[in-house]
């Protein structure tokens, strides 16, 4: 048996009638960008979270940079950012002209909630959170901290659609920020984003920023960007929103087969957080021979990948920030131990199993 980290075609064939019929309503529409399928889209991701707005934009990295911008931060600011992370969530700061100010994880991989404070100064602007790998961070937490520092929080919610804290959507928080990947738990045919808030005039504001900087045509009041949700994605993520939980509950029950019948004492597995609902984007699992790990499993034709091998401090893009190995231990364990087992829609009952008999025998 082969198996994959990911097998996309088999999201496509679940529902692929139905792609198949929206993209062609899309085509033939005659209209391609900013139309009805957006509108439709964003009114239906808004309702599915319980927020007022959602803004399509072109990919996650602009929901999260857009999202600074529209807060204001820039030079001089410096924003916390957690330092077990993808790089986007980082590069989204720095685009910005602010400092990331990194915090170690905790055991569930996020924003260590009890480090944050100690990492607040003067120059602190706000607070960005990610939920990563589908576990949402300890917002209760993180949102009295918030509170307490009078921050806002910006919400990486790329690997996280659908998943709740205490039974509120990740993503009406603070201002929620998603991506669309394809291989997102919400994802497109292509590249696609959106910001979530219930403020009216942020709202305004990034649906300025998106469309070139301009609320009517040809009068450009800031100096905006191009990045927008295409109509044919956004009818195609219709379709997958409508059919989410369902995909959500499909992984949960895959983590479910892997949490109850992994049984090696040398590969630590994923713990939730009490009021944390886990929607699986990964299932990541640590052992303190990782190489060794990897390489056994490739043997028997089980495909893996790290998110993430290097912690965003130690980015070559970011030497200049001037950060060295030593400086967030935790972050660095994670990111030599860590690997992502096989998780997507569609694996099959018998492809499970391989997995679980396969790493029992490591
Ligand atoms: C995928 C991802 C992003 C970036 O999304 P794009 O749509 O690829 O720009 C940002 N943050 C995290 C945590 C991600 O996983």
């Amino acid at each position: 048996m082969e198996i994959n980290l990911a097998v996309l075609a088999r999201q496509f064939q679940l529902y692929q009638a139905e792609y198949e019929a929206v993209a062609l309503r899309a085509l033939r529409s005659g209209w391609y960008i900013l139309g009805t399928e957006l509108e439709n889209f964003e009114r239906e991701f808004a309702e599915y979270l319980g927020a007022k707005f959602c803004i399509g934009v072109n990919s996650g990295l602009d929901a999260l940079t857009l999202a600074i911008r529209a807060l204001g931060i820039g030079a001089g600011d410096e924003v916390i950012v957690p330092a077990n992370t993808y790089i986007a969530t980082a590069l989204a700061v720095i685009a910005n002209g602010a400092a990331p100010v990194f915090v170690e994880p905790d055991e569930f991989y996020n924003l260590d909630a009890e480090k944050i404070s100690a990492a607040v100064t003067e120059k602190t602007r706000a607070i960005m959170v990610v939920h990563l790998y589908g576990h949402p961070a300890n917002l209760e937490k993180i949102c009295a901290i918030a509170r307490k520092f009078n921050l806002p929080i910006v919400e990486d919610c790329a690997q996280s659609h659908g998943a709740r804290f205490c039974g509120k959507m990740t993503g009406t928080f603070g201002v929620g920020c998603f991506s669309f990947y394809p291989t997102k738990n919400l994802g497109a045919f292509g590249d696609a984003g959106a910001v979530v808030t219930d403020d009216e005039n942020f709202a305004r504001e990034i649906r300025t920023l998106r469309n070139y900087g301009s609320e009517v045509k040809y009068h450009n009041k800031i100096a905006g960007v191009n990045s927008r949700l295409d109509e044919i994605q956004a009818a195609l993520l219709r379709v997958k929103l409508s059919h989410l939980d369902e995909l959500n509950a499909e992984r949960k029950k895959i983590a479910r087969r892997y949490l109850n019948e992994i049984k090696n004492r040398r590969i630590i597995l994923p713990k939730i957080l009490d009021g944390a609902e886990h929607v699986w984007h990964q299932f990541v699992v640590r052992t303190d021979n990782r190489a060794a790990f990897q390489k056994y499993l490739a043997q028997e034709n089980i495909q893996t990948v790290i998110h993430y091998p290097i912690p965003p401090h130690l980015a070559e893009c970011y030497a200049p920030l001037g950060f060295k190995r030593g400086d967030f231990p935790i972050a660095e364990k994670f990111a030599d131990e860590v690997l992502s087992l096989p998780m997507f829609n569609g694996m099959t009952q018998a492809e499970i199993d391989y997995v679980i008999e396969v790493v029992n025998k490591f």
